[in-house]
């Protein structure tokens, strides 16, 4: 039986973890859980589930929680301290970091610290900090286990093979709600449209991060510190089915692919079951329904994001922080309507041309980059 922590239990990944609990017939246990401020979902969770301890991430709601659950014996907690006592919490074995965006770094390193197995969802964490995360697991001894589709398919795909075997990673793309569009169409593109993915439904920043292809960047980044491999080593494709979740390719021209329906719960139940695999009655995927496979090119013209995220990976030390944290700085104001969707790009760029580069960041120095770009970008705003 596995015990869980969630962060971010009342999210996309979070929720969905959540039925995979349902499912699980008493083989995982959740024992805390954090939320945002969704203090109803919060208080539904926690009488379903149980848990011991539940973290509202909005202090100012803590006392209503509290209040809402007094006839338990739940502990209430709140803000980024109540966020880290459920990434430490001692019954659990796992924490399942399904959080958006650099506010996990800080429960995700106390974590590994407390020798909790990782089952990540959280892709900025490891592209901030994933220097830092990488050998911190191993010294602890710690599993990372990837919940990201492509990084799940990859991690099944490598399964018996040698890491000194592996030629390149090979990551699918839908291409989003933009894919074909010219640099002329995507510029009066709406929030509304670019909300639409065709083949996933996920929170709205990684519906953007979609859209904009900013999201297979910081995937790109994600597997270079899961499998130790540079970004020249790895290749996205396009494939608009999002049947093939990715392909891993051996020294041999022999490549391995891993395919299923899309739908999160199945790479959340490798994370949480591998090595083994349960049978949740998840959808199987019907072949004589697929007219066909497609694979092509990203256009890194149009979607310049992806092409930031592997050059800031290739420039290394605080880069790749300066292009996450600008492009979550972006993509809130795009969903405020304060900006237009290819100002997401300029806004990334405009933090990589003036933030100074710094060369092996700790995490004070990951953390004081953030705060760099968001003092940069806030002046004009
Ligand atoms: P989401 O927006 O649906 O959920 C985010 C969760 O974090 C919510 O439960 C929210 O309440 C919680 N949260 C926000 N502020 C908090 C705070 N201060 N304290 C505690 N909790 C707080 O996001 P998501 O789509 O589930 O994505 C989560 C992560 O997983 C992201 O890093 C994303 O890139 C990654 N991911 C998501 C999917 C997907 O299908 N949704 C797929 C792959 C990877
Ligand atoms: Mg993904």
């Amino acid at each position: 039986m596995r015990t869980l922590s969630i962060l971010g239990s009342t999210g996309s990944i979070g929720t969905q973890t959540l039925d995979i609990v349902r499912k699980s017939d008493g083989k995982l246990k959740v024992c805390a859980i954090a939320g945002g401020s969704n203090i109803s979902l919060l208080e539904k969770q926690a009488r379903e589930f149980l848990p011991k301890l539940v973290c509202v991430g909005d202090d100012s709601l803590k006392d209503d929680l509290q209040i809402a659950l007094n006839d338990t014996d739940i502990k209430v907690v709140s803000g980024k301290e109540g966020l880290t006592d459920v990434a430490v919490f001692e019954d659990a074995d796992t924490v399942v970091t399904a959080i958006v965006g650099m506010m996990g770094i800080i429960p995700t390193i106390n974590a590994i610290k407390a020798g909790k197995d990782i089952a990540l969802a959280n892709k900025e964490t490891l592209v901030t900090a994933g220097h830092i995360i990488m050998p911190l697991a191993k010294e602890h001894n710690i599993s990372i286990l990837p919940v990201d589709s492509e990084h799940s398919a990859i991690f099944q795909c490598i399964q018996g093979e040698k890491a000194s075997q592996i030629h390149k990673l090979i990551i699918t793309a839908s291409g989003g709600p933009f894919r074909g569009f010219t640099k002329d169409e995507l510029k009066d593109v709406t929030l509304e449209q670019a909300l639409n993915h065709p083949n996933w439904s996920m929170g709205k920043k990684i519906t953007i991060d979609s859209a904009t292809m900013v999201n297979k960047g910081l995937e790109v980044i994600e597997a270079r510190w899961l499998y130790d491999i540079t970004v020249d080593n790895i290749e996205v494709t396009v494939h608009p089915q999002s049947i093939v979740h990715s392909m891993v390719e051996f020294n041999d021209g022999s490549i391995k692919a891993q395919l299923g329906v899309p739908d999160m719960r199945h790479p959340i139940q490798y994370a949480l079951f591998y090595p083994d695999r349960y049978d949740f009655g998840l959808e199987y995927l019907d072949f004589s329904k697929i007219s066909s496979l497609d694979f092509e090119k990203p256009d890194t013209d149009v979607f310049e994001g992806l092409k930031m995220a592997y050059d800031s990976s290739l420039k290394g030390g605080n880069m790749p922080v300066i292009f996450n944290a600008a492009n979550e700085f972006a993509v809130a104001k795009f969903l405020a309507g304060r900006i237009k969707f290819v100002e997401i790009y300029e806004t990334i760029r405009k933090a990589i041309d003036n933030i100074g580069f710094i060369e092996n960041p700790d995490i004070d120095e990951v953390l004081a980059t953030e705060q760099a770009v968001y003092e940069l970008l806030g002046k004009n705003n």
